[in-house]
Parts: C-alpha cells; sequence; structure tokens
C-alpha cells in the first residue's frame, strides 16, 4: 500500500484529459494507495475505475464533485463513498447531464448571434463521453479557428464576465449536500481558499456538511493550516488532493498534495461509522 493517497481526481467523464483506466494506472505508477474519482457533476467514470482499481491494487472510492452556486459564486462539494445505485442521485446525475448539455447549447447560440459560427457538433465531438463544460466549448472555438488560444475563448467569450457566458444549472451547497447524504455519501466542502466565503460554512454544517478539503494546489500552506484549524473547530474531518485533470492548463500531477494515508483512513472511518 502506497504511503501517499489522492482524494480529488477527475477523468475524461468531466474535464480531465485520461480515461479512468488510465488514472489508475498512472495513481499505481505513482505509487498511490488510493485515489478517488472526483468528476465534475458525474459519477460516469466510477465503476470503470473501480474495476481497474481492483486489476491493479488501487483502492478506489467512488466519488464526485457537485457545482452549487451562492451568487455569482461557485462553491464545490466533494462527496465520497457514494452508493451509485441509490435512484434519487442517479436522477439527478442524469439531470445535470441535460441541463449542461443545455446549457452548452444555449452558449453556442450566443456565440453565433455574435458572428462566432462554432458549431454545436464540434462542442459535441470534443467532449466525447464527457459531461459538458465550458473547456470542451472553449477547446471546439480553438478546433474551428475562432480563436487562437483556449485562454482567449475565456477571455473574449466565455469566462465569467463574457457575452456568452451561461451560469450552470444552479443547486445550493446544502442541496449538494443533501444529495451526497442521500446517496449515503460523505460531503466535503472543495478547495475553500478559492472562494474564501467562509461564513457559508456554519451553515453548510448545519445542513450536514461532514469534512473540509485542505490540501489542495490553489491553497498556499497557510491556508491549508488555516482550513485544518477550521475543520477541528467544527468536529469535522478534512482531506486533500491534485485536483488532476491532466492537461498543461490544470497543472498540478497526480499525487502531488502528498496527502497522507492518515487522511483517507480518518474518511474511510467517518463512512463505515456512518453506515453502521
Ligand atoms: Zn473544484
Ligand atoms: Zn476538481
Amino acid at each position: 500500500m502506497g504511503r501517499f493517497v489522492d482524494l480529488h481526481v477527475h477523468t475524461t467523464c468531466s474535464d480531465g484529459i485520461f480515461r479512468p483506466e488510465e488514472v489508475v494506472r498512472m495513481a499505481a505508477e505513482a505509487g498511490l494507495g488510493v485515489i478517488a474519482i472526483t468528476d465534475h457533476d458525474t459519477v460516469d467514470g466510477v465503476e470503470r475505475a473501480l474495476e481497474a482499481g481492483r486489476q491493479i491494487g488501487v483502492e478506489v472510492i467512488p466519488g464526485v464533485e457537485l457545482s452549487t452556486r451562492v451568487g455569482c459564486l461557485d462553491i464545490h462539494i466533494l462527496g465520497y463513498y457514494l452508493d451509485l445505485n441509490a435512484s434519487p442521485f442517479k436522477e439527478c446525475m442524469e439531470r445535470f447531464r441535460r441541463e449542461r448539455r443545455e446549457r452548452a447549447r444555449k452558449m453556442v447560440e450566443k456565440l453565433n448571434l455574435l458572428g462566432v459560427g462554432l458549431r454545436f457538433e464540434t462542442v459535441l465531438e470534443v467532449a466525447g463521453e464527457a459531461v459538458i463544460g465550458r473547456p470542451h466549448i472553449a477547446d471546439a472555438l480553438v478546433r474551428e479557428a475562432w480563436v487562437a488560444s483556449y485562454d482567449e475563448a475565456f477571455r473574449k467569450y466565455i469566462g465569467y464576465d463574457g457575452p456568452a457566458y451561461l451560469p450552470k444549472y444552479d443547486i445550493s451547497p446544502e442541496e449538494g449536500i443533501e444529495i451526497i447524504r442521500k446517496a449515503g455519501g460523505i460531503p466535503v466542502l472543495g478547495h475553500p481558499g478559492t472562494a474564501r466565503r467562509d461564513e457559508l460554512i456554519p451553515g453548510m454544517v448545519r445542513a450536514g456538511l461532514m469534512g473540509i478539503e485542505v490540501f489542495h494546489p490553489l491553497h498556499p500552506p497557510e491556508a491549508s493550516r488555516y482550513y485544518q484549524k477550521l475543520a477541528r473547530k467544527y468536529g469535522l474531518i478534512y482531506t486533500g488532493g491534485s485536483d488532476f485533470h491532466g492537461s498543461d492548463r490544470r497543472m498540478a500531477p497526480l499525487g502531488s498534495q502528498q496527502v497522507s494515508y492518515e487522511v483517507f483512513q480518518a474518511l474511510r472511518d467517518l463512512y463505515e461509522r456512518a453506515r453502521a
């Protein structure tokens, strides 16, 4: 069993560039004993990763990263040890997939009105098996040569202030927490250091939040220490991971946060206690 774990990993089922099977193999090569697959608003990659993990000898935690919203702010709620067959959860994931596709279609319409003739089919091609997100639209814009780069796509069109931007289908952090709890999962607030809205945490704790992600590439060491203390204050566990996407635009390598095995054990213990 490897010394380190990585509890925040994306695959081609959302906006990562490696397939679930590849990510598991890479985890084994990186000496990781445990990884959690936490794709955005989908668990499509989990079964495949579990199967690969059984073959290769990497423990895979079924997870998700739900996008939730407060005002104009994105708050990500990680969910661990989900029961994938809980039917309200399945329906919820299906709804997210439909809503994301519809949002992308509307963003392409907005682009078309701006004189950018991007075809929705190209976006679908780029997204492949993934739940569609803005990165796919950006890549499609590059592929059809409407922009020179991924960054330009965000800067000119689909960034938060861009003329073709549309917000995702909205759920609140509390709703996200409830969805995860109902599927038997452990909800954990993802990288709170990016939104810095710590005043929202007590409400999330009341809604059933069970952990805070403390180790993350966008958290400098002092932020990690601060959120570790905050987790203790609220009696929550803390987690961490690389938020691995595998592409050069989101650079952190798999396992790069060097999260200790004890962090995983605390998560697993909590899950086992909650289940008992
Ligand atoms: Zn996130
Ligand atoms: Zn993530």
